[in-house]
C-alpha cells in the first residue's frame, strides 16, 4: 500500500473537494495507476506564486507520504470534449515546481492524479 500526499491547486480549491482525484486514488486508475493499491498520506493547497510547495510536500513526507501528486487541474482544463491540454491548467510553471519538490524531497513526484487528458502519457519524477 502506497502512501500518497497530493497537492493541489488555490485557484480550485472552493470549487472542487478532491472528488476525482481520491475515487482514482482508491481504485489505482489514471495518475495512480502506478499503484497495486495506495491510501492517502495527506493533501495541501499550493498559493501562489508557489514558493511554500517545497515545505508542504517536506511535510506530507514526514507524515509518511512516499509520493507526491499534482492535481491534474493543474496543467489540463476541462473542455466540450473532455479534459484537455490544448488549453492551459491552473499553474503556467507547474513543472517547475513538481522538479523542485522531487528534488528537496527525494520522493517520487507525478504530474497527474484524476481524468488524465487522453493521449497525456504519465509524467513522473523518480
Ligand atoms: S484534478 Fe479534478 S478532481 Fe482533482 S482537484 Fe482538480 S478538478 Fe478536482
Ligand atoms: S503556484 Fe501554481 S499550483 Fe501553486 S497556487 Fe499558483 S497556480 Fe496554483
Amino acid at each position: 500500500m502506497t502512501k500518497v500526499g497530493i497537492i493541489r491547486c488555490e485557484k480550485n480549491e472552493q470549487r472542487c473537494p478532491l472528488t476525482s482525484c481520491f475515487r482514482c486514488m482508491m481504485e489505482t486508475k489514471e495518475g495512480f495507476q502506478i499503484y497495486e493499491a495506495a491510501m492517502p498520506a495527506g493533501v495541501f493547497t499550493c498559493r501562489c506564486p508557489g514558493d511554500s510547495v517545497v515545505e508542504l510536500a517536506k511535510i506530507l513526507k514526514a507524515k509518511g507520504a512516499e509520493a507526491i501528486h499534482f492535481c491534474t487541474c493543474t496543467f489540463a482544463k476541462k473542455e466540450d470534449k473532455g479534459w484537455s491540454m490544448e488549453s492551459p491548467g491552473f499553474c503556467e510553471h507547474i513543472d517547475e515546481l513538481i522538479e523542485n519538490v522531487h528534488r528537496e524531497t527525494g520522493i517520487p513526484c507525478v504530474k497527474g492524479t484524476a481524468h488524465l487528458p487522453k493521449d497525456y502519457v504519465l509524467q513522473q519524477w523518480t
